[in-house]
């Protein structure tokens, strides 16, 4: 019951009628947002932090109401003198936001209400990377599908799906332009999917990995909220999320944190793009599994794909054992980090640099490594003053981001919501 996704731009007729229908967005917007900060709360205290008339209040009310993105929640007593005044609350437990990541080996699902309740979270191990785009979209489309009707049963209507891909997308279109490590060149993923997906018509978007789990963070991580950070995605691939004063950076053509592509080593080895020595020849965790444990290598014809949460658990045991070979190999590809680090740190001069994936996961062998390289190399020296850290949101960061841009859609457009279809009388 979700959705007409673009907006209402292109409706209304007469300049008037456009700017009114978009004033009227912005301040059921600006209620939502108040409501989802505040929690529960009177429409006057709305009134009074929005700025907003009183009466205008009530009336944005009226239509939350109706679109069933707000309840009233009985009274609100605080700080109240004289009588009660009537509460309202975000409602959007029947409203739901799904996420989906697909990396190179592995499909994560990450499914919410407007409320924050999670009610889908997992990652199946997947060879995206040899399956193609036919497969591997088949694949998603059914996860997809699995995961809607599980929302569904618990209440929660899907308003919108976001993907996370690792690689550079046309954001716009909906289309994955080039992803090295599954050798994708313009794959339509948002028409795809959407066809796949048939009757549910539920409205998809695609994005960056890495651009997705750094809203992520600022949203909700280790680091929320530092104006100026950089997400590095710990994965086969390496990607890096760019916030710069408190906003995403996306360039030109929206294909800017390309980070594993540096060119760190003109003699270093191929990489998935086709180019040598990039970072991610370094630091992705395909090479540290081929330093490290050279018999467990990615690559063809090497059995079923591990989970790489399986594959990253392995070397933590040998680091704990105090495996020459792992430690040597994490240690090096630690400083690589750094190294890499450094020209970020150069460039964007970002406070954090929060890192995910494996990264996180062996933070405690890796990043005194990193840090030490990165301060070595950084021509502001300490005064930069830039810490690596590492991320809590696991393997699943990007589709926790996937679905976070679903649910700010909502809040930034709440007319996006159709009001539920009155029950027929009578027929
Ligand atoms: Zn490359």
């Amino acid at each position: 019951m979700i959705q007409e996704q673009h907006q209402a731009r292109t409706v209304g007729g007469t300049p008037q009628a456009v700017g009114h229908a978009s004033l009227r967005r912005t301040n059921l917007s600006l209620v939502l947002r108040h409501l989802r900060e505040h929690g529960s709360t009177s429409r006057s205290d709305i009134a009074e932090a929005t700025g907003l008339h009183r009466a205008t209040v009530s009336n944005l009310m009226v239509e939350l109401l109706d679109r069933r993105l707000v309840q009233e929640v009985g009274v609100d007593h605080a700080g109240a003198v004289g009588r009660p005044r009537r509460a309202v609350a975000l409602h959007g437990a029947h409203i739901g936001a799904l996420g989906l990541e697909l990396n190179v080996d592995y499909i994560a699902v990450h499914g919410v209400d407007l409320g924050g309740n999670v009610l889908v979270d997992r990652r199946l191990g997947f060879d995206a990377a040899g399956s193609g785009p036919s497969r591997s979209l088949r694949e998603l489309g059914l996860t997809a599908r699995e995961a809607i009707e599980e929302m569904t049963r618990a209440g929660a209507d899907p308003a919108g799906i976001g993907v996370a891909v690792p690689g550079l997308v046309d954001v716009d279109h909906g289309v994955v332009a080039f992803a090295p490590n599954l050798d994708w060149h313009d794959v339509p993923l948002a028409a795809r999917l959407s066809s796949a997906l048939g009757p549910l018509r539920v409205p998809v978007t695609v994005d960056n990995d890495a651009n997705l789990a750094a809203l992520a963070e600022y949203t909700s991580g280790v680091a929320a909220g530092t104006a100026d950070m950089v997400y590095l995605t710990g994965e086969v691939g390496v990607g890096g999320g760019i916030i710069v004063d408190g906003r995403l950076l996306r360039g030109a053509d929206g294909f800017s944190g390309e980070v594993g592509h540096l060119p760190v080593d003109p003699s270093g080895g191929r990489c998935g793009c086709g180019r040598f020595g990039c970072w991610e020849t370094k630091v992705g965790l395909a090479a540290l599994v081929r330093m490290a444990t050279p018999g467990r290598a990615y690559g063809p014809g090497s059995g079923p794909v591990p989970d790489p949460e399986e594959r990253v658990a392995e070397i933590a045991r040998d680091l704990a054992a105090g495996d020459r070979q792992t430690l040597v190999a994490v240690a090096e590809a630690g400083r690589w980090l750094g190294l890499g680090g450094s020209i970020l740190v150069n460039l964007f001069n970002p406070r954090v640099i929060v890192v995910g994936g494996y990264f996180a996961t062996l933070a405690d062998w890796m990043l005194p490594f990193a840090q030490a390289e990165l301060e070595r190399l950084v021509v502001a020296g300490p005064a930069a003053r830039c810490r690596f850290v590492a991320s809590d949101h696991g393997f699943g960061a990007a589709s926790r981001g996937a679905a976070n841009v679903v649910i700010n859609q909502i809040v930034n457009d709440p007319t996006a919501i159709m009001r539920p279809t009155p029950q027929p009388s009578g027929t």
